[in-house]
């Protein structure tokens, strides 16, 4: 454990954890003005999180098929925000909305029903409307030239998106330092840092204090992949492993991912990554001479609701976690939660169980928040 230079100024917020939502609640609490240290136990990459091995698929339609209602709502809501929100930091991200496209072999053709049915039963109406398109034939080579006509039929779901995880992390890095965050890379944190408020995003590194947190582990592969190009993230369905393969900038590939209860951060396994290779190699014969760049595992941090939450304890600390396999494609939104709620106590609106219920029922993602106080997801 590095100690911590308390010499520095003390600031408003003390942020734990410099992954995903560490970091863009950092940038967001500095650029509103507040004196922000942010606290990181790896480098400033943001290699340690789960951010970092992420596909970073912004698919809220496609996840309604087992998302909770909440998940999905937020989803939608924060992939209209990704745009203005990357356009505001320091360096360039790739990001797409190019939808994504759902596809099966003949032999897996009882998924296909199954899917269908569970997204139109989950997924706001809003989202469906022009959201999803049946493809068959020469429809669906139309859509992804790169498939030819392998695939006989498949849907497709023209708005969702998808971004690059690693660009996104190093430019939210750039923009802390911009707004003028004291960053602390190479830190773990386990006590409390001379802050007036501390807001914990330790994603799986939070469960000392959130025991009810666990971790579901997700095994991918980076491949480089010239020639074969694919315009839009594209999921095979099938019963043991449904698979999806990202594709971002300069013809690499993210294929993914396994979901593994256990917070098992070891490398990923010779039967994943045969699992995951032959169902790429499977959807298009190009990948078989796909160089791999990284076989990598990594835990998503999952509460028993499989929701995220934000919780006040009451007194000076907030914690933001259980953003599972969703991450990305809601953290605009729960980071903006977030913010309100720090905004909130720093100005004095918040400041007991009363005041906090009362903020609570006005907020926009009012599910999302709960106070320790209570127990329900604490
Ligand atoms: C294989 C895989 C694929 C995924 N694909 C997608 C996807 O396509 N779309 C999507 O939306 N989401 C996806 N996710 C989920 C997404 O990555 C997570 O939901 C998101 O990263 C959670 O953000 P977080 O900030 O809470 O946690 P993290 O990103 O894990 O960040 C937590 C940070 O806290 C730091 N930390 C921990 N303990 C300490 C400590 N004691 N002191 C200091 N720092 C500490 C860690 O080093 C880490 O940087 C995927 C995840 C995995 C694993």
């Amino acid at each position: 454990m590095i100690s911590i230079d308390q010499t520095a100024a003390k600031p408003d917020f003390a942020v734990i954890g410099g992954g995903l939502v560490g970091r863009l609640v950092a940038w967001q609490l500095a650029g509103a003005g507040h004196g922000v240290a942010l606290y990181e136990r790896g480098d400033e990459s943001g290699a340690q999180s789960a951010a970092w091995v992420a596909a970073a698929m912004l698919a809220p339609l496609a996840e309604a098929t087992s998302a909770e209602p909440l998940v999905v709502e937020l989803g939608a809501a924060s992939l209209a925000r990704w745009p203005d929100l990357l356009a505001a930091l320091p360096e360039a991200v790739f990001f797409q909305r190019n939808g994504t496209l759902v596809v099966w072999h003949g032999a897996d053709r009882a998924e296909a029903p199954l899917f269908e049915r569970r997204l139109r039963a989950n997924a706001p109406a809003a989202l469906l409307d022009g959201g999803f398109l049946k493809l068959a034939g020469a429809q669906l080579t139309q859509a992804e030239p790169a498939l030819g006509s392998r695939f006989a039929q498949g849907w497709l779901l023209p708005h969702e998106g998808q971004l690059d995880n690693r660009q996104a992390l190093k430019a939210l890095a750039a923009g802390l330092a911009a707004r003028g965050v004291q960053t602390h890379w190479n830190t773990p944190v386990d006590a409390l840092p001379d802050a007036r408020w501390i807001i914990d995003c330790r994603g799986l590194g939070g469960k000392p204090a959130w025991p009810a947190l666990r971790g579901i582990r997700g095994e991918v592969a980076r491949v480089h992949a010239p020639g074969i190009g694919l315009t839009r993230p594209v999921r095979l369905l099938h019963p043991r492993y449904p698979l999806y393969i990202a594709p971002k900038q300069n013809d690499l590939y993210v294929i993914g991912a396994t979901e593994v209860e256990g917070e098992d951060m070891s490398p990923v396994s010779v039967r994943s990554a045969l699992e995951l290779l032959s169902a790429a190699f499977a959807v298009h014969p190009g990948f078989g001479e796909a160089r791999i760049l990284e076989l990598n595992s990594q835990c998503r941090p999952t509460l028993p609701d499989h929701r995220p939450a934000i919780v006040w304890d009451g007194a000076r600390i907030m914690r933001v976690n259980g953003l599972y396999r969703h991450g990305f494609m809601i953290a605009p939104e729960v980071a903006d939660s977030a913010c309100a709620l720090a905004d909130a106590l720093a100005g004095g609106t918040v400041r007991d169980a009363a005041s906090f219920d009362d903020f609570r029922r006005h907020a926009r993602w009012s599910e999302l928040l709960h106070g320790a106080f209570e127990t329900a997801t604490a």
